[in-house]
């Protein structure tokens, strides 16, 4: 095990920065163990890409990347066990190479097995990522090893569980037999996008929206099962569509200073990068996963139940699009759906739901970005709930109120970790614990 002495711990976008006494790269359960047990404070980071300050900001921290082996494959269940310091992507490797998949991703594949799970991180047309989970163990705060499976009621509290119940260590997928998908995706007005959702979630396999605000119009990406054989006409669009990004971060430059030329910057966009068809096919994995990105982003992103979306769709649009308000808003807002599960902290606990991203590309003026404000507003009016890993105000008093579990989570938390180990200044606040810290 390798331990560096007070140095900065610095988050993948620069907006977080902390100090630290120790810093220890563990590479078994064992130094995990040992490690929690001495510490009186310690928090666990992966690859450091949550934009809410969860990762850090104690005085002993643990870099789990390098506890990152694949353990074994049961192959009569389809199932994978493996270090939680894991990247997304060398697992979706690892079970693609056996012809199997994970059924829902989320569109990245650098972060954690940990951080993706602790975080709740989740993709479109399926369950959060920590559903999957049949199995895991974790470290508690006396240094113990727990092992919980889907029968233990523990599990529905431990699958979003911010890393404040314990750390995970070992974690075990349950996988699915391989499928492709055949991917279409083109533009909408907004009038015409919105109406059909339920339709399409019924008809389709994957549903992605990509909303381009200040347009008046959606990016719309469906996905269909079919046979890997079948032909399919391949249309990957103009070959400059690679440089959307780049040209994103230099049309969105000064709309810090100038947040009205975002709603020009976007029309630009839209003509040069979303106004014409694709079609292509692959896995889940390899069709829809970006796995290359050129710069870093600042993040928000609200849930809210599928029923009550186009209201709170059009709420937020009326108020964006009035001249008096600041919040001129990055292009895409990525609209995604997740089907209901029994996870305490989950955004989809008891109900299916919509989630809708919101992006500053602009990641060191995020603090004056004015669309975080108004997209958390409006969001929490109607009952929805933050990103785990992304940027939001809201405490205790506004979690308690959309999180059924909140208060059974808490005690429970308290009951596992009575001495606060696991919590840094922010999720004190978050958890308000204040006062027993
Ligand atoms: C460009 C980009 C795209 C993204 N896309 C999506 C998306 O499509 N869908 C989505 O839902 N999210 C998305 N996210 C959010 C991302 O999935 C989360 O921020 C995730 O937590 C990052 O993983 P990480 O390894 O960087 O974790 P970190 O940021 O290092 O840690 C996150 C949290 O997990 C805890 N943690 C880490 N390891 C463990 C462990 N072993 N045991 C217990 N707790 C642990 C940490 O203490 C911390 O609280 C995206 C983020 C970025 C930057």
């Amino acid at each position: 095990m390798k331990q560096n002495k007070n140095g900065t711990w610095i988050s993948w976008n620069e907006n977080l920065t902390y100090n630290y006494k120790s810093l220890y790269k563990i590479t078994s359960e064992k130094e995990l163990q040992e490690i929690v047990k001495k510490s009186e404070k310690i928090r666990v980071f992966g690859s450091k890409q949550s934009s809410a300050d969860i990762a850090s900001g104690t005085a002993t921290l643990i870099d789990i990347t390098s506890y990152n082996k694949t353990l074994s494959f049961n192959d009569l269940e389809h199932t994978i066990t493996v270090q939680s310091g894991l990247i997304l992507g060398d697992l979706l490797e690892a079970i693609e190479a056996k012809n199997w998949c994970i059924p829902c991703l989320p569109d990245i594949n650098t972060v954690t097995i940990g951080g993706a799970l602790a975080t709740g991180t989740h993709g479109t047309s399926g369950k959060l990522l920590c559903e999957y989970m049949t199995k895991c163990k974790i470290i508690l705060a006396d240094g113990s090893v727990k092992e919980i499976t889907e029968k233990d009621e523990l599990i529905d509290a431990v699958r979003v569980s911010l890393g404040v119940l314990g750390v995970l260590s070992e974690i075990t997928f349950q996988c699915e037999p391989i499928y492709t998908l055949h991917i279409k995706e083109g533009p909408e007005k907004d009038t015409k996008w919105l109406p059909k959702i339920e339709e399409r979630l019924q008809k389709h396999d994957f549903l992605r929206i990509l909303w381009l605000p200040h347009t008046d119009k959606g990016y719309v990406i469906t996905g269909d099962k079919i046979d890997p054989n079948t032909e399919i006409k391949e249309d990957l669009g103009p070959g400059f569509l690679k440089h959307r990004r780049s040209a994103s971060k230099i049309l969105y430059k000064y709309t810090h200073v100038f947040p009205w030329f975002t709603a020009i910057a976007n029309k630009l966009l839209y003509r040069g990068f979303f106004s014409s068809t694709k079609e292509h096919k692959g896995s889940l994995y390899q069709a829809t996963v970006t796995k290359s990105r050129g710069s870093t982003l600042e993040l928000a992103e609200w849930t809210i139940g599928l029923d009550i979306f186009p209201t709170v769709f059009e709420e937020l649009k009326s108020e964006i699009n009035k001249w008096s308000n600041k919040s001129f808003i990055h292009i895409p807002m990525d609209i995604r759906f997740v089907h209901k599960d029994k996870s305490w902290l989950s955004y989809a606990y008891g109900k299916d739901i919509v989630t809708m991203g919101c992006v500053s590309r602009n990641a060191a003026t995020a603090d004056t970005y004015e669309a975080f404000k108004s997209i958390e507003d409006i969001f929490l009016k109607h009952g929805g709930k933050p990103h785990w890993a992304k940027r939001f105000a809201a405490k205790d008093a506004e979690l308690s109120k959309v999180y059924e579990k909140w208060d059974d989570f808490k005690e429970l938390r308290r009951k596992l970790d009575p001495t606060n180990k696991f919590l840094n200044p922010y999720l004190t606040e978050i958890f308000n614990e204040k006062n027993n810290n």
